[in-house]
C-alpha cells in the first residue's frame, strides 16, 4: 500500500532514521542518554502535584465529548491569561483548545493553506512548522534568523520574502532551537510586516515563561491587537505535561466581518468531536496561582544551572560556539566548518549515536541550509549533561568525514 503523494514533501527529521537507529541500540540492550527531545517529566521535572490532582479529581466529570473548543473553565483560565499579558480584549469565546499546540498548528494551516501558497517560517524552526505547511499543500519560505545578532529574525530578509502568494507569518519565541527571545523591536518590526502586507500571524509562544537572566518575553497579540493573529501555548514545557497533551489557541486582530478563515477553523475542531477532556482539565489550575515553572529558571534553579554547565561545557570543545540561549530548553551549538567540515549533519548524529550511545538532532532537521549545527536539549541533570558533553567532546576530538 502505498502512502499519498502529498506526504513525499513533507519532512519531520528529528524524529526520523535517527530515532530508529537510537530505538534499535536499546532494543538490543544499550544505554542511549537521549538529549534530543523536550520532553521534560522523564527527567525528573514533574508536573505540579495540583495540576495532577485536579486532573484525577475530576475524571469522573470527563467522560463524554466537550464542547469543540474545550471546556469553559479552562478557556477563560487562557483567556485572562493574555489579557494579565496585556492581550486585554482577549475573551473565553477566541479560545480553542487542542491536544497540545501540535494539533493545533495542524488545524490552523489546514483551515488557512491552498496549493501554492505561501507562509513565512523562521530558520531555523520547530520542524512541525514547515512540515506542516507542506503537508497543507503550501510552502514554506524560510526566513533567516540572525547567529550573529543572537539568533534574532533578519527584518530584511523577512521583508524580501513576502511574495504575492505569502499568506502567513510564523513567529516562534522564545525559540526552538536556538533559544533566542526576540526584542520588542525585532517583533514589533514583524509585526508591522505582516500588518502592512495583510498576513495572518501564528504566534507560538509554548516557552513563554522559560526565561533567563532577566529576559522579557513580549506577547505578540499585545503589541499589535490590530493585526489579525493565532497566539499558541500549552502546558508541555511551561508545566512539565508533555504527555497530557494540552494546549491553546487565541484569536485576536479579526475584524467582525472577517469570519471566513474562523469559521473554517470551526468546522476543523467540530470534525475532531473535541480535545482530550481529562487534559483540559488541568489548564485551569496550571495557570491560576503560583507559578512553579519560576523557581526553576533563577540562578541555583535547575533549569538556570542546567543550561549555565552546558554551555559552558559545550563552548570549551575545541571548534564549537553557542550562542547562549536566553529561552526555551535548548542549545544549537555550531560546529566551526573550518574545524570540523561535516558534510552530512545526519550521519554526524548516526555516528555520534552507534559510537558514543548519545542521542543529539542535526541542524538541517530545523531547516537551515548548512550541515553546522546540532542542537543538545538541557532537561537532564547535570552530572548527565557532564557525560553527555564529555562524550561529544571526544568523539568530535577524532571524527572526520
Ligand atoms: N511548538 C514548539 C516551538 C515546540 O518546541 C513544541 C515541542 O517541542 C511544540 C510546539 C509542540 O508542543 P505540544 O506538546 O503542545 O504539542
Amino acid at each position: 500500500m502505498k502512502q499519498a503523494q502529498r506526504l513525499k514533501a513533507v519532512r519531520y527529521d528529528i524524529r526520523g532514521p535517527v530515532l530508529r537507529r537510537a530505538q534499535a541500540l536499546e532494543d538490543a540492550g544499550h544505554k542511549i542518554i537521549k538529549l534530543n527531545i523536550g520532553n521534560p517529566a522523564p527527567w525528573g521535572l514533574a508536573t505540579p502535584e495540583p495540576i495532577i490532582a485536579d486532573v484525577v479529581h475530576n475524571l469522573g466529570n470527563a467522560q463524554g465529548y466537550s464542547d469543540a473548543r474545550g471546556i469553559y473553565s479552562a478557556r477563560v483560565a487562557v483567556a485572562q491569561k493574555y489579557q494579565i499579558q496585556g492581550a486585554t480584549d482577549v475573551q473565553p469565546e477566541d479560545v480553542m483548545l487542542g491536544n497540545g499546540v501540535s494539533e493545533l498548528i495542524v488545524m490552523c494551516l489546514q483551515a488557512l493553506l491552498d496549493t501554492g501558497d505561501e507562509v513565512l517560517v523562521p530558520s531555523p524552526d520547530y520542524p512541525l512548522w514547515t512540515g506542516a505547511v507542506s503537508l497543507c499543500g503550501g510552502r514554506a519560505v524560510h526566513y533567516r534568523c540572525d547567529e550573529s545578532n543572537g539568533w534574532q529574525p533578519d527584518l530584511e530578509h523577512l521583508a524580501a520574502s513576502i511574495g504575492p502568494n505569502t499568506r502567513a507569518m510564523v513567529i516562534i519565541n522564545p525559540n526552538n532551537p536556538t533559544g533566542a527571545v526576540y526584542s520588542r523591536e525585532i517583533l514589533e518590526g514583524m509585526l508591522d510586516l505582516a500588518r502592512r502586507h495583510g498576513l495572518l500571524v501564528f504566534t507560538d509562544e509554548i516557552y513563554d515563561q522559560i526565561v533567563f537572566d532577566g529576559a522579557v518575553h513580549h506577547t505578540a497579540a499585545a503589541l499589535a491587537p490590530d493585526v489579525p493573529m493565532i497566539s499558541m501555548g500549552g502546558l508541555s514545557k511551561t508545566h512539565r505535561a508533555a504527555g497530557f497533551r494540552s494546549g491553546w489557541l487565541a484569536i485576536t486582530g479579526f475584524s467582525g466581518r472577517d469570519t471566513d478563515y474562523l469559521e473554517g477553523l470551526q468546522l476543523l475542531a467540530n470534525m475532531r468531536l473535541c480535545p482530550n477532556v481529562p487534559a483540559q482539565h488541568a489548564i485551569q489550575t496550571a495557570l491560576g496561582g503560583y507559578q512553579s515553572i519560576n523557581a526553576l529558571i533563577v540562578p541555583g534553579g535547575r533549569l538556570y544551572e542546567q543550561r549555565e554547565h552546558a554551555w559552558r561545557a559545550l563552548t570549551t570543545i575545541p571548534g564549537v560556539d553557542c550562542v547562549k540561549p536566553e529561552g526555551a530548553l535548548y542549545l544549537f551549538a555550531r560546529l566551526d566548518p573550518a574545524v570540523h567540515k561535516i558534510r552530512d549533519d545526519e550521519r554526524l548524529i548516526i555516528d555520534l549515536l552507534e559510537q558514543k550511545h548519545l542521542l543529539l538532532s542535526h541542524g538541517t532537521g530545523f531547516n537551515i541550509d548548512t550541515p553546522d549545527h546540532v542542537r543538545v536539549v538541557y532537561l537532564a541533570p547535570v552530572d548527565v549533561l557532564n557525560d553527555a558533553i564529555g562524550r561529544l567532546r571526544s568523539f568530535l576530538a577524532n571524527y572526520r568525514q
